[in-house]
């Protein structure tokens, strides 16, 4: 069956002599992995299209029950000329493609993960956006599509409205809500410090463009990014083996697996 699709590359690894295996995120298909033959040869048909991140009108060959397809056509849709000039953006790019590859299961079609993949590139390619406020985003929207919404607004025991105090809010990680005074001691929770529990709030509420122009404190940055870990890894299965170490404020690529 030929399938054309909008895709972003996840991953590519090296296949045989001038080959490349690519993870495709496809906006009809969810994850597929193809054979991009003849790639790193100098006369490539595909030129440099095939590289993480980027954006891509493709035609494959979807062979059914196959978890392999190959790849025939792959045009660039757009250029990420900005992102792919800075350090810190790549890297934020490549946390946000990898934690999909690791989250998703293959052919599992879920266009509101592929539009927020794109957003998310798209803003970081725009150089006034913050990349640790992007990343942040997308965990949450992530979060959020594969059914575990994150809470700011009601105790996650016992609904009750949480009362804003400017004091460090204990917020539960197994059930992604705050919790009340009464309720404080349930279960794992992260203390998040009023600013932190701020961002949260912000970021869950707007959309990737304003998410984007948020300047958190660097401390936010690493408090909130590891509760979010903690809260992704608890409740999905894919990124339990992934080894998220953190958003450090200037080096994202500590996310980057080590396997
Ligand atoms: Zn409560």
């Amino acid at each position: 069956m030929i399938v054309k699709t909008d895709a972003i590359v996840l991953r590519t690894r090296k296949f045989r002599e001038s080959s490349k295996i690519v993870t495709l995120y496809t906006r009809e298909h969810g994850k597929m992995s193809v054979v991009a033959r003849g790639v790193v040869r100098p006369k490539s048909k595909y030129g440099s299209a095939l590289q993480p991140m980027a954006f891509l009108s493709t035609i494959v060959y979807r062979k059914e029950g196959r978890d392999l397809h190959n790849l025939s056509i792959a045009e660039p849709l757009e250029r990420f000329n900005v992102l792919s000039s800075s350090l810190e953006r790549l890297s934020a790019g490549m946390v946000i493609v990898e934690i999909v590859e690791a989250a998703m299961h293959d052919e599992d079609r879920n266009e509101p993960l592929f539009d927020a993949l794109l957003d998310a590139l798209r803003t970081l390619n725009d150089v006034q956006s913050s990349e640790q406020s992007v990343v942040l985003w997308f965990l949450i929207r992530l979060a959020t599509i594969l059914g575990y919404a994150i809470r700011t607004d009601e105790c996650g025991v016992c609904d009750e409205p949480i009362v804003r105090e400017r004091l460090p809010v204990p917020y539960s990680i197994s059930i992604g809500a705050p919790l009340c005074a009464e309720h404080r001691e349930v279960g794992s929770f992260r203390t998040l410090s009023a600013p932190t529990f701020d961002l949260l709030c912000e970021l869950s509420r707007g959309n990737v463009t304003d998410a984007a122009m948020l300047r958190p404190e660097e401390r936010s940055v690493t408090e909130l990014g590891d509760a979010l870990n903690a809260f992704i890894r608890f409740h999905v299965e894919g990124l339990r083996r992934l080894k998220v170490r953190g958003i450090s404020a200037k080096v994202l690529d500590d996310m980057v697996p080590l396997a």
